[in-house]
């Protein structure tokens, strides 16, 4: 696989900028006052400038390790602590405070966990609810390895507005990028979601960039239209981290309108595609 250094420098559409004023300085201390960690940081998310500056941010739940290893990703690996009973009421007074009407929740991975984490999940939303009524959730859960089942079953006591899980590249890469995946069981975590919960809207993420071939992307899209997919995200990979996999294409912003295109052709009713898209980057957009 070629490295970032073979194919140059950031592209020009790649540069951002960090982020300022009194609203990003709000999300910032009240993140830190309630001791609430986000997957802007944690996965040093480009986006991080211009999404606390609007107000919103991505929480990360049930800790910072994860009990998988993806290489694409820079949240730690190792054995993860039980699940903190206080983090719900944390989250709840966050929203709260910043006024959040659109709230996006994620999590490591907890294969340690009977559930996957999922009571976790359902406990922050219904704590969120008592706080902030009208609120409306998006989650993106890990792929429930061994609980899918009975994980949904739990989630379905607090139904988000839009159950997301990526499955993040083609199968084809799912070796070198996502080793503890799998891209059927993935697959099927989205296809369950949309027959137990029908009213609520399934999506899915995919990162470009990582060597993935054109065909194979078609193809994916073809499995999640099979599987009842509503929503995908399609965004440029970035290197979060020295050691996380090296980018091999910079894909460019008039791929990804072609992309976005091809996806509505194929039947998504909402696509969000561009070189900063991310799975949560303006989640809360109904029409896009
Ligand atoms: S795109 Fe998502 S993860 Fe990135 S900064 Fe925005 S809310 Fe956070």
């Amino acid at each position: 696989m070629s490295s970032d250094k073979k194919i140059g420098k950031l592209p020009p559409w790649l540069k951002r900028r960090l982020g300022s004023g009194m609203t990003f300085n709000h999300t910032n201390s009240t993140l830190e006052e309630l001791g609430i960690e986000t997957i802007c940081t944690h996965a040093n998310c480009p986006n991080q400038g211009e999404c606390w500056s609007r107000g919103t941010a991505t929480v990360l739940i049930l800790g910072g390790i994860c009990t998988r290893n993806c290489k694409f990703c820079s949240v730690a690996t190792g054995k993860p602590l039980p699940p903190d009973p206080t983090e719900p009421l944390r989250i709840a007074k966050m929203a709260k405070e910043m006024g959040i009407k659109y709230l996006v929740i994620t999590s490591v991975d907890r294969d340690d966990l009977d559930d996957g984490g999922a009571s976790h999940f359902r406990d922050v939303m219904l704590k969120c609810r008592e706080l902030v009524p009208e609120i409306r959730f998006e989650l993106l859960v890990p792929d429930f390895r061994d609980s899918q089942d009975k994980s949904l079953e739990i989630l379905e006591e607090a139904l988000p507005f839009v159950f997301g899980h990526n499955i993040e590249t083609t199968p084809a890469l799912y070796s070198i990028a996502r080793p503890g995946g799998n891209y059927k069981r993935s697959l099927e975590l989205l296809r369950k979601a949309k027959q137990r919960y029908p009213d609520t809207k399934t999506k899915t993420s995919m990162m470009l960039g990582l060597g993935e071939k054109d065909e194979d992307l078609i193809q994916c899209m073809r499995d999640l239209q099979e599987v009842g997919c509503d929503r995908l995200s399609l965004g440029q990979y970035l290197k979060p981290s020295k050691t996380s996999l090296d980018v091999v294409e910079y894909v460019t912003p008039e791929k990804f309108d072609y992309w976005r295109d091809r996806a509505k052709e194929l039947g998504f009713s909402w696509v969000m595609s561009s070189p900063f898209t991310r799975s949560s980057y303006h989640a809360e957009q109904d029409e896009v």
